[in-house]
């Protein structure tokens, strides 16, 4: 197999002081570290690194099968050497070998506007265009970061791997709004997806784009992310309108003798859309009729009906919807479900009265 390479020589007045907790913190990433002949090695997601101590300097030798890889390993080493040097000192970084240029991160793509399809008055399918979208196909990872420009921008600007190997962010003024979607179908080989969108009052970047979407518009694309599908002998899914674009794709992917409940909030009956699921499985909507999107507490009286199963059989839980029913359905799911044989994934979309980026914080705070 060929191997891509990268090298650095990076001056440091104590490199000893860098390289240890460098590898203490990237063995908690799951990398593996070793040490012969004055040689530590670091092998992380395919990728092996080989750093020599030199007087006044750490050497720095990068190995990847491929280049996101190689980008994935010299960014590890190259942010936690900025991280671990002592205050004040930023060191100076500069890779040479393949991938030293300038470029857009390995998972980042963009992608153009060709389609628009109103599938019902609040939501948007958008048909996009992209180059090499193989990675983004995966029934493990649904969603993506969508990078929407500023409104007005004559040029997008995106972010880009550095010649330090470090992300590089465009200046606050041209920097491009970032929102999570899911990737609701894609076709590798014809180089397109979709993604259907939620148009809602109180529009921030992501719904303002939908709705003035023009063909031609370019978004950047970066992931994808999240976790997949569980294997089980029943499941219960729950999702108001941000969660439906996920659970119509997995309902289609489910084995045709799949058992099951998807229970869906929905504004009104004229957002109902028609979506595949197997012959096992029963599907309720759920409608608002007026009440506000994150206001309802319909998913989580629905569950509470539910008989919870005993004895053998797995049981899969999944759910995507506002916060305030996702701290419900997670309590639920944490009391009845049994931790030996069942799962649940349950996620907060979005928050009412709040951004995403507010949202974002208040996660990370509380974990
Ligand atoms: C993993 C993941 C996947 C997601 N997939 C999708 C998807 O495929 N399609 C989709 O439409 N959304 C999806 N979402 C939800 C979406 O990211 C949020 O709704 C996001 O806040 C929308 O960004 P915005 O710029 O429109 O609004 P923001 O700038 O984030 O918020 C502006 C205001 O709008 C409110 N708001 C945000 N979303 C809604 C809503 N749905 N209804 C009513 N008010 C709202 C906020 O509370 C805030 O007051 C997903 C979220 C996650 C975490």
């Amino acid at each position: 197999m060929t191997m891509l390479c990268a090298q650095t020589r990076i001056a440091l007045s104590d490199p000893t002081s860098v390289l240890h907790p460098l590898c203490e913190h990237l063995l908690e990433h799951e990398a593996e570290v070793s040490e012969a002949g004055g040689v530590t090695t670091i092998r992380l997601d395919g990728s092996r690194a080989e750093l020599r101590l030199e007087a006044g300097a750490l050497a720095i030798l990068v190995e990847a099968p491929d280049l996101a890889r190689l980008q994935g390993s010299k960014f590890a080493i190259a942010s936690h050497v900025v991280e671990f040097a002592p205050a004040g000192a930023a060191p100076v970084i500069r890779w040479s070998g393949d991938g030293a240029e300038p470029m857009l991160p390995p998972d980042f793509r963009v992608l153009s506007v060709t389609g628009v399809e109103q599938l019902t008055p609040h939501m948007r399918r958008i048909h996009f265009r992209g180059e090499d979208l193989g990675r983004y196909d995966s029934l493990e990872a649904l969603h993506v970061r969508l990078f929407i420009p500023p409104v007005g921008l004559p040029e997008p600007v995106w972010p880009m791997i550095g010649a330090d190997g470090l992300l590089q962010s465009p200046p606050p003024e041209r920097r491009p709004a970032i929102r999570k979607y899911t990737i609701r179908e894609i076709d590798v080989a014809a180089g397109t997806l979709a993604i259907d969108f939620v148009l809602h009052d109180d529009a921030g970047p992501g719904s303002a784009f939908a709705a003035n979407v023009q063909i031609g518009d370019r978004i950047g694309m970066a992931g994808p992310g999240g976790r997949g599908l569980k294997q089980a002998e029943r499941y219960i899914f729950l999702a108001d309108e941000t969660g439906l674009p996920a659970l119509a794709r997995m309902l289609e992917h489910l084995p045709v003798d799949a058992m099951g409940l998807a229970l869906v909030e929905i504004a009104d009956a004229a957002e109902r859309q028609p979506l595949a699921l197997p012959e096992g499985f029963e599907l309720r909507w759920l409608h608002r009729d007026g009440a506000a999107p994150g206001s309802a507490s319909l998913l989580t009286d629905a569950l509470a009906t539910l008989d919870w199963p005993a004895g053998e059989g797995s049981l899969y839980l999944w759910a995507a919807c506002e916060h305030a029913a996702f701290r419900e359905i997670r309590a639920a799911a944490r009391q009845y479900l049994r931790p030996e044989i069942d799962a649940h994934l349950v996620v907060s979309y979005w928050r009412a009265g709040v951004s995403e980026e507010q949202h974002a914080a208040e996660k990370r705070k509380a974990a």
